[in-house]
């Protein structure tokens, strides 16, 4: 999509730090780091948000959840860590382009917000 940062990243034309790839699902750091690890992972075809999840085929939105837990064990994550998707104002989300953030690598809040 036109103007979208995430379309961009995965396109190439903004650069990232790749650390998954597949067909469906494009995975990189955060920019802006909330945890030791913090990554962002987000669907190759542009959708704003989870609330509009259907409209990617079940095989796209399955690959991103099977992403999760691969990128996880990936990272070294076997403590635990929280996934995070952003939706919409009252959630402050500021990309809309949908992405699962992956924190990790510190005990988290108990509270979530
Ligand atoms: P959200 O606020 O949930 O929409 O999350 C968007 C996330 O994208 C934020 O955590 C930003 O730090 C991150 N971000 C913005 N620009 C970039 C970029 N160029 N590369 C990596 N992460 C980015």
């Amino acid at each position: 999509m036109e103007n979208c940062l995430f379309c961009k990243i995965i396109a190439g034309d903004i650069p990232s730090a790749k650390v998954y790839e597949d067909e469906f699902c494009y995975a990189f750091r955060d920019i802006n780091p909330q945890a030791p690890t913090h990554i962002l992972v987000v669907p190759k075809t542009h959708v704003p948000d989870i609330a509009h999840i259907s409209g990617l085929p079940a095989d796209a939105q399955t690959a991103l959840l099977a992403a999760i837990g691969k990128i996880a064990a990936q990272e070294g994550l076997e403590n635990g860590f929280r996934v995070v998707s952003n939706c919409g104002p009252d959630a402050c989300q500021s990309v809309p382009h949908l992405h699962f953030h992956i924190l990790g690598g510190r005990a988290m809040a108990d509270k979530m917000a």
